[in-house]
């Protein structure tokens, strides 16, 4: 096994390619042919084998780039197989309704992704799939939520907004006590900072949207993890056909290429950001698990070899204050997602829960004078600078 940063260039990538090309070209093609038809049957007795091929015959079993980018993610994250797909959300969606059946039950941990929350609260409930919500790290929670027939533990790592850090060694010991399959939505780790296949658990899903791809310009998501398990998602995912065009693939590729070197600037700008939050008289609570106030640090430090570049915090003041700081900032834009070269910011108050009564945001503990900002690849201390001064103008 080769270093992140080797791995990351050059992991499981044929060394000859078409035309002598020294990268992986995009393969634009949307049927593969055959040579003959003895070469057709080879194609379908390693199919029926188990095999997934880097040669499919039509573009929605796979293309050559699409594979090729497989190969890299799952060679980051230490994993057999990978499915790379059109978005994180289809990512999630697909392995869940591959992995579960009518009666079954399966447990989520509060504080991920809302659409992930809400596909299951408001459609895996119409085919008879039960969904229980437990707190974020509350290992014990899961415990008393298993039943008979659940079937999956689904966790993310760090959550959102609040960046929590379960403990996935515990977590993957009770479920798989039971016999219970965790999956992780690591997005926001990436396979640089934390490698959850390695303390056990079975999938993780990632949006390729944030820091895999890097660059704020594409959508994607994967599925990684043992070839068998990955296998019966992709069977499934055959049928939706929910595919990343080869083009969409190639810049993610690239994207993996560059994965260290940027989220090692993430996670010291990230960093650097929550110092200097947390020091400052006008904010009163900071987020972030690399700092030793956040309730899950010694988890963080325990697992994660960095803290990412995602740093949620209150400021001093109302729902207006909070939204004139925001406003006052300078290089951030306003907008969601995260992981990319640019810094985003939102008030999730008016963002992502907007159309929520005061009473429903405050039960997900969504508060006014939440912010929270992702770091981009610009300098550290110009991102500080434009934060003192956004709030130095607040009254
Ligand atoms: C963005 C995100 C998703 C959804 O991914 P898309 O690529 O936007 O579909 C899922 N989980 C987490 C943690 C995310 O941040």
């Amino acid at each position: 096994m080769t270093g992140f940063a080797t791995t990351a260039v050059h992991g499981r990538e044929e060394r000859e390619k078409p035309y002598h090309s020294l990268i992986t070209p995009v393969c634009s093609s949307s049927t593969f042919t055959f040579r003959d038809s003895e070469d057709v049957r080879r194609m379908q007795e390693e199919y029926l084998g188990g095999k997934y091929l880097e040669r499919q015959e039509y573009g929605r079993y796979g293309n050559p780039t699409q594979y090729a980018t497989e190969q890299r993610l799952a060679a980051l994250e230490g994993a057999e197989a990978a499915i790379l797909s059109a978005s994180g959300m289809y990512a999630i969606t697909s392995a869940l309704l591959a992995l579960l059946s009518g009666g079954d039950h399966m447990i989520l941990t509060n504080d991920c992704y809302r659409r992930t929350r809400g596909f299951c609260s408001s459609y895996l409930s119409r085919w008879g799939i039960e969904t229980t919500i437990v707190p974020p790290c509350d290992v014990t929670a899961v415990q008393k939520a298993l039943q008979p027939n659940t079937r999956i533990v689904f966790t993310e790592i760090p959550t959102n907004p609040w960046l929590r850090v379960i403990d996935l060694e515990a977590l993957v010991e009770i479920a798989h006590g039971q016999g219970v399959r965790v999956i992780a939505d690591s997005t926001l780790a990436t396979p640089y900072n934390l490698r959850p296949l390695s303390l056990g658990v079975d999938l993780v899903i990632h949006s390729g949207t944030k820091y895999l791809g890097g660059h704020n310009d594409l959508l994607a998501g994967l599925i990684v993890g043992a070839e068998q398990l990955v296998n019966e998602v992709r069977e499934l995912h055959f049928n939706l056909g929910g595919v990343v065009a080869p083009q969409v693939a190639y810049k993610l590729l690239r994207g993996l290429k560059t994965l260290g070197l940027r989220v090692q600037h993430h996670n010291t700008a990230g960093m650097a950001v929550a110092r200097f939050l947390e020091s400052h008289p006008k904010i009163k609570r900071v987020y972030y698990p690399g700092l030793p106030s956040h309730p899950d640090h010694e988890v963080a430090r325990r697992s994660m070899k960095g803290f990412g570049g995602m740093v949620s915090f209150e400021i001093d003041g109302n729902i207006e204050r909070t939204s004139s700081f925001v406003d006052a900032l300078r290089i951030p834009f306003i907008g969601p997602s995260f992981g990319g070269t640019e810094a985003l910011v939102i008030q999730p108050a008016v963002q992502t829960y907007y159309g929520l009564s005061p009473e429903q945001r405050m039960a997900l503990g969504i508060t006014d004078q939440l912010v929270r900002y992702a770091v981009g690849l610009e300098d550290p201390d110009d991102l500080i600078q434009d934060l003192a001064q956004a709030l130095d103008g607040i009254r």
